[in-house]
């Protein structure tokens, strides 16, 4: 892909018009597979070659998000006064990624979705060559299913069983994601479930695999750390040495 002067634009809103002019990015699972195993060769070369570059990269694409988990680390639902990145700054950031050498993107915010340009930078990023991993609490995801069909894998935030996952994330959270999981798998998109193991949910690790095994998609545990400076609220809520060995 050509190298595009972000800057020779007017606006946001020219930069928008003409991204929304290009190609949509078509992903099937040979080109997902083939941009994932580029990555993993990537790696190795820097490995054996002791090559330093970041082939990996998390892009916190905003600071917003609609929901107030009890453990949020970033208490994202909190942060109104912070400005987000222009889209002319994520693109540029982008540009340099690839400079660099990146190869694989995993991008959140906060709540990714409530960025209004992010169909459209996914769908630069992928046309870039980025494997892209796409984090999410699901609230958009039917709204936005178009816009997720280019990425490489949609990754949905779930807990567990309703009263647990609800106890984590917030009431009427288990119903949304389970929705989005359901059109995720509906239009073919790899799914992953991405979930928070805490006091209120350590029962659910099984539920889980047999909900992700049921739905072939893969699940992965977190264990929530504790960062009592910045998590007081959730303190009650951090896993014992014990309870995570047991
Ligand atoms: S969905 Fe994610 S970013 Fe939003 S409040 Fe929950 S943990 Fe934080």
């Amino acid at each position: 892909m050509k190298k595009i002067n972000w800057d020779s634009f007017a606006g946001d809103s020219d930069i928008l018009d003409y991204l929304r002019g290009l190609p949509r990015y078509r992903n099937t699972m040979f080109k997902s597979g083939f941009s994932r195993a580029k990555f993993f060769l990537s790696l190795l070369y820097c490995r054996l070659f002791k090559i330093d570059k970041p082939l990996f990269i998390i892009l916190v694409t905003n600071n917003t998000c609609n929901l107030k988990c009890t453990y949020c680390y970033g208490q994202y639902g909190q942060r109104e006064n912070y400005r987000d990145f222009s889209t002319k700054e994520l693109l540029k950031i982008l540009d340099e990624l690839k400079d660099l050498g990146t190869r694989l993107l995993t991008m959140h915010g906060g709540e990714s979705l409530l960025r209004k340009d992010i169909g459209e930078i996914m769908n630069y990023a992928k046309l870039k060559g980025f494997y892209i991993s796409f984090n999410t609490n699901g609230y958009m995801v039917p709204a936005k299913i178009e816009e997720l069909k280019c990425l490489d894998a949609v990754v949905v935030s779930l807990d567990g069983s309703e009263a647990n996952n609800d106890n984590n994330r917030g009431k009427g959270c288990f119903s949304k994601a389970m929705e989005a999981i359901e059109v995720i798998k509906k239009n073919n998109i790899p799914l992953v479930i991405s979930a928070t193991m805490t006091k209120n949910n350590i029962d659910d690790i099984e539920m889980l695999g047999q909900l992700a095994n049921k739905i072939k998609s893969r699940v992965q545990y977190h264990i929530l750390y504790n960062e009592v400076d910045l998590r007081n609220g959730c303190k009650d809520l951090v896993l014992q040495d014990h309870e995570i060995r047991g």
